[in-house]
């Protein structure tokens, strides 16, 4: 198929999205498509949404509402919505003026044929999972599989690097979670499939991959009478030549491989030490209202164990303040946590309910949006205290780094004796380095000298 049209895609959300857009617009270039930095001169749109917070949502049908504005001068502009928020509102969002498509998650594979489709039959298309917590039927997996594997390729922004999805869809209905309602059951793809994956985008130059998957530390997978963890597909990950670094996300607290997952990257230079492991509250009745299956101090007891097995780990967690009736109290073990857990970093999201969730169905939002904000900065406040501490002990060191090419913030951009521009790049426990350097660094390893740090970023001077 040659449809020679202009593609724009537009991604909100998490990482995985990122991977989805990008396997999207790898199949749709192979396609016959040009991508276009400009919604004006696209004869495709396509809008990959994320559902997890209501802000999200609400920017994806304000975009809608400018698209329509579009079509009155354009109406053979193809607007199509995939994604989360395309499975949860399925036919109610092909009722927008502007969509032509919906599309979700497990349907990507079909989205050439569904624009073919809508432009020559001039008429709205809905591809969506109709019971999205049964699982996948054979076809549909092996769809999945074929299009993960053939339009896997190296980010398109960051040299060097790529994200491989291990895992689909989530079991564990966290009752503010909106994932398990339109990503379907916990999935573990094949490891053969994944390892083939990861040696082709080795062969083409990459040299970190980040595995991802919604809880990627349940990673299992039954073969030749043995059970594949994350920890074994680690280690063969990294014996792939050409793969230098091994990074994962996101961990879920839990006991199940967690030391093998920890022995694993003691023992192998390739696998980042580095831990994303939210923990959402501090408080042992929020987190059973939350359905997080563990309470604080065993959260923190699997951090000491990261720390036992792993020098000089980098942990980085994840807080939902003003879940319902989060009280000052539940609040201040939220703050307990934190100090005791010695982030490398914190995300900190205020709850906001998702339709259809338990929280949504079971609770009111009892908890003022103030208040939510007063405890979310008061948490970055306290969170920015430690991270810049931890940042400080790195003056004075040089850190491998992989370098990712120009810094965008102009403000940083001064340039050194030698007139180099200033870099970025990433150290293997995920610090932010800014440096000067050449251009031609992008995608490659540097040795940088620490001389300052801010909270969340190190600077330094090439080595
Ligand atoms: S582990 Fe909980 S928060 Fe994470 S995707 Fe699954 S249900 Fe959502």
């Amino acid at each position: 198929m040659n449809l020679s049209k202009k593609l724009y895609i537009l991604s909100f959300g998490c990482q995985m999205n990122k991977l989805d857009s990008a396997l999207v617009s790898s199949a749709l270039i192979q396609a016959g498509f040009i991508l276009t930095e400009s919604v004006k001169d696209a004869d495709v749109v396509l809008i990959n949404t994320c559902s997890v917070r209501e802000h999200a949502e609400q920017r994806v049908i304000s975009h809608l509402g400018h698209l329509k504005h579009i079509k009155k001068s354009r109406p053979d502009m193809i607007v199509g919505v995939i994604g989360c928020m395309a499975q949860r509102l399925g036919d109610k969002l092909l009722e927008h003026e502007a969509v032509n498509i919906v599309c979700g998650p497990a349907q990507i594979p079909q989205l050439a044929e569904l624009i073919t489709k809508a432009v020559n039959e001039k008429k709205k298309e809905l591809a969506v999972t109709e019971n999205i917590r049964r699982s996948a039927k054979e076809n549909e997996h092996g769809a999945l599989e074929d299009f993960e594997s053939a339009y896997s390729s190296e980010d398109e922004i960051i040299p060097s690097q790529a994200y491989v999805r291990i895992m689909r869809g989530c079991n564990n209905f966290c009752t503010y979670c909106i994932v398990p309602y339109v990503r379907g059951p916990e999935v573990s793809r094949p490891p053969d499939t994944i390892l083939e994956q990861i040696r082709k985008l080795a062969d083409s130059g990459v040299k970190q991959v980040t595995l991802l998957g919604q809880t990627v530390n349940s990673y299992k997978y039954y073969k030749d009478e043995r059970t594949w963890s994350l920890a074994d597909l680690l280690i063969a990950a990294s014996q792939i030549s050409g793969i230098e670094w091994l990074k994962f996300v996101t961990s879920y607290p839990s006991e199940e491989f967690f030391d093998d997952i920890m022995h694993a990257m003691a023992s192998s230079p390739k696998i980042c030490k580095y831990l994303h492991m939210p923990a959402q509250s501090g408080s042992d009745k929020i987190l059973k209202a939350m359905n997080r299956n563990y309470t604080a101090s065993m959260y923190l007891e699997l951090l000491d164990r990261a720390r036992s097995i792993v020098t000089g780990i980098a942990i980085a967690g994840d807080f939902i303040v003003g879940f319902p009736d989060e009280t000052e109290e539940d609040f201040q073990a939220t703050v307990d946590l934190v100090q005791k857990a010695k982030y490398r970093n914190a995300f900190i999201f205020k709850y906001s309910p998702r339709p259809g969730t338990t929280a949504e169905k079971r609770w009111l939002d009892t908890v003022p949006d103030d208040i939510k904000q007063k405890r979310n900065a008061a948490l970055l406040d306290v969170q920015e205290k430690i991270s810049d501490k931890l940042s400080m002990e790195f003056i004075g060191n040089v850190e491998k780094v992989l370098v990712e090419g120009l810094s965008k913030k102009p403000h940083l951009n001064s340039k050194d004796s030698d007139n180099n521009p200033q870099l970025v790049g990433c150290t293997g426990t995920d610090y932010i380095v800014v440096f000067n350097g050449p251009v031609s660094l992008a995608g490659q390893f540097a040795n940088v000298k620490i001389t300052r740090t801010s909270p969340l970023t190190l600077f330094g001077e090439l080595v």
